[in-house]
Order: C-alpha cells, then structure tokens, then sequence
C-alpha cells in the first residue's frame, strides 16, 4: 500500500507600506515564496512568515513599521517558529542596524535584493542564521530573473520599467535606496506585457520613480515614446498608464502621445511639490512654476478633458508665507482633479535634512489644512462635472468595501462602483454617473 504524505502548505502574510513600487515587488516576493509553498492569507496571525515590505519616503509609514514590529514581537512569544522578514526602502537603508535593534527578525533584505530571498530562507531553515542582504552596487535587475505571474481574475498589472532615480531631489531618500537609475531592456518589459495580456490582462502600468527618462542611461536602447509605442502594440492590452513623471523630463514627444496613442489613458500624475521658484530650487527640483504651467498647458492642449493628478509638500525648510501663497495660487489655477498633500519631514540622510530654517510643526499643520481644503473644494467642483455623464469603466471585481457591487476606473483614472450584474472583472462597459463623492463615483451600466 502506498502512503501519499501531503505537507500542509506554509501561510504568508505582506504587510506592503509606501508606494507602487512596493505593491509590485510585494507581488514579486509572494511569487517567489510561492515557489516554497508559501499562500498569502489576510491575517498575521495565522501566518508562518510575516514579511513588512517598508517605505522610509516619509516619517508616517516608517512609524507605523516600527509600531507593527512591536505587535509582531508580542505575536512571535506566542509563536516560536514565526518567520519575520524585513524589505522595502527602510531595509535598504538600515540593513544590520534592523537585526541589532529588532532581534526577532530573522531576515533583511534590501530593494535589489528581493531574489536572494530564498538564499536568506535557506540559511535561517538549515543553520538557524539570520540573514541581510542590501548591497545596492553591482546588482543586476532581480525582475528579470522572475517568471511571470499574476493571480487568477487579475484584470490590471504594474510593470517596472526601470530602478532607482539620478535626481536627487534635496527632500528625497530614493536615489540613496533604490540606487541609481538603470532601465529594464525594452524587450524585456514588451515579453512582460505580452505574458501578462496572454493571462487575461487589459490595462497595464508602466512603473518607475522617473519614467519620463526610461532608456537615457542605456545606450542603444529606445526612449520613453518609444516603449509606449511598442506596448501600445501588444493585442490583449487595452489601456496603457505610466507613473511617475518627472516635469523637467515631460517632453513635447511625449506630451504629443496623449490624444495620439489610443491606448494611452487621459490621465497623467505630474508631481509639483511645490508652487515658490526659491523653494522649487532649494528642492532641487529642475523646473519653475513657469515651466511646469507651460507644460500642463501643453498637455491640455494636446488632449482636452486629461486628468491631472499632482504631490504637494508644505513646510519645507525656509517655506515663508508667500511661498506657500505661491502654492496656493498654483494649485487654484491649475485646478488638479486631484492631490496629493504632506507636511515635509526630515529624512535622515537627504541634504533637506542638513537645511536650516526648518519651518515650526504648528504652522505645517496650518498650512497643510488650508491646502487641502482647497484641494477639496476643486477636487468637489471637478468630480461634480461627471454628473449624468457617461463613462467606460474597466471593471475589476467586487468593490471591498461593498462586495455586492462592482467597481473599476474611468480611463481618467477615477474610481467608479456600480450594481453587480454577474460581470466578469476584464468587462468594459459603459456607466452612466449619478452621485460623485470625495475619492469615487457612484453610477449604472447604460
Ligand atoms: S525624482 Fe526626486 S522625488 Fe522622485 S524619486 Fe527621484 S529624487 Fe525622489
């Protein structure tokens, strides 16, 4: 007789914190634990290996990992055997100082690292030793090395397209992280897509800190343009989206793209950061107010009705009063369909963290409030044109938050939930508006 013995399969639970970039290697390291027998479940309770994916951009979500290591500490007293693994920015740049300061975790590993993670299983599983890996030089693009994968009924997918960053704004802890910018070979991102749109994939984000200057830094290889038209090309693809965009890379080719690529949806995010020439340049940012209005003309110029979606820091060291009127006035005249907004904090390590003139928490919190209030108010008056109109929603499932409706984007990138009538996520179909609230619209299929 013959007896099968089936291993009960390992839960894993991913904490992700931070931005887009995170969400898709979140999903790169649940592929390759996968491979090890690792499912995700919902609750770090039940799990066997807890993995918190940080963001160290901003002292809010650094805070809260710091505070969710706390809990998990009480969770591991309770579970010997629990498995802690530490990646994202914060890992990067920490690396030994995690495993010093937090003795039950078991590993660190850094932004391009992510495909050693099995090696630091294997050493913690075989010898009980606790592992790091965050070296940034030298590093090939772990993606490559990935096969493809998406879970089933997964209608939309982020690709990076690129890593790092070369612009050193003065605020910004990425290029210190994430390393200097190198671009995935275009062929590589084209075999992606083609992958992702042979599983059932429609709408693609093409993701990067800068993907305005894909292909600068590698000889022979196409540019940005370029690479929107090759995917553009892709059958199964049916919208196309990019973030993030530098302004001072936003070229006039690829201002054009809108309107011109079909594909490509009416939306673009354009960060400002903040609306005062001196505090721009103390930013380090490479653009004036002049310039970045000169190129929201342009695009609404090139594509009449395109959404723009922007980030807005107030408080940043030697921000007087009218800079922060400058903002202000920015913000009413571009009317952004939406925003972004920050109190700055230092980031240790960034040469904004070195500028004296640090501007007093009370008056950041001011500041903050008033902008956002604006912002409000224009975000209202804007979504509030959507009414009795109709739009094409790409539809991506049940909504989470009300399952027994469906929800999906406008290709403007607003979200739209509507009444479930047994839709497969992938459908497009056509909603007609009838309420708009803060972050989403509400409507019926026509
Ligand atoms: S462009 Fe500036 S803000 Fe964006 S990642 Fe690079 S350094 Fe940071």
């Amino acid at each position: 007789m013959l007896i099968f013995f089936i291993m009960p399969s390992k839960k894993l639970y991913i904490k992700t914190f931070g931005c887009q970039m995170n969400v898709y290697d979140s999903e790169r390291i649940a592929h390759l634990l996968a491979a090890r027998d690792y499912h995700p479940v919902e609750d770090p309770d039940e799990a066997d290996l807890v993995f918190l994916n940080t963001c160290s951009v901003r002292e809010k979500p650094e805070q809260k990992v710091y505070s969710t290591l706390g809990r998990l500490r009480a969770l591991k007293r309770k579970k010997s055997k629990l498995i802690i693994g530490i990646g994202g920015c914060m890992a990067q740049q920490e690396g030994e100082t995690f495993l010093r300061r937090f003795p039950h975790v078991d590993f660190v590993v850094g932004t391009k690292e992510i495909s050693r993670i099995g090696e630091l299983l294997d050493e913690l599983e075989v010898y009980g030793r606790r592992g790091l890996a965050a070296n940034l030089s030298g590093r090939v693009d772990p993606y490559v090395r990935l096969p493809f994968f998406l879970p089933a009924s997964k209608v939309v997918a982020f690709v990076s397209i690129m890593q790092g960053c070369d612009n050193f704004c003065s605020f910004c802890i990425v290029p210190y992280v994430r390393g200097r910018e190198v671009s995935r070979p275009s062929r590589e991102v084209v075999e992606e897509i083609r992958s992702l749109a042979g599983q059932g994939v429609k709408e693609v984000t093409l993701l990067g800190q800068n993907v305005n200057s894909y292909g600068q830094t590698s000889a022979g290889e196409m540019d940005f343009v370029g690479l929107l038209g090759a995917v553009q090309e892709i059958p199964g693809v049916e919208r196309l989206r990019f973030t993030t965009s530098h302004p001072k890379d936003l070229s006039p080719s690829l201002i054009r793209t809108f309107g011109k690529f079909p594909k490509l949806c009416e939306h673009i995010h354009l960060p400002l950061q903040s609306g005062s020439a001196r505090i721009l340049q103390r930013m380090n940012r490479k653009y004036s107010p002049e310039e970045y209005l000169e190129k929201i003309h342009d695009l609404r110029r090139s594509c009449p009705g395109i959404s723009i979606t922007s980030d807005m820091i107030v408080g940043f060291p030697g921000e007087k009063e009218e800079d922060f009127r400058a903002s202000m006035e920015m913000i009413a005249k571009i009317g952004f369909d939406d925003l972004f907004s920050f109190k700055y904090s230092d980031r240790p390590g960034t040469r904004a963290a070195r500028f004296d003139e640090k501007v007093p928490e009370e008056i950041g919190q001011r500041r903050l409030a008033e902008l956002q209030t604006l912002q409000r108010m224009i975000t209202q008056e804007k979504n509030k044109a959507w009414e009795e109109k109709e739009a094409e929603v790409l539809v991506e499932g049940p909504s989470k938050a009300h399952p027994q409706e469906n929800t999906g984007r406008t290709r403007t990138n607003h979200i739209v939930n509507f009444p479930r009538e047994n839709l497969a996520p992938g459908a497009m179909v056509r909603v007609r508006i009838q309420r708009v609230y803060a972050h989403s619209l509400r409507g019926e299929i026509v």
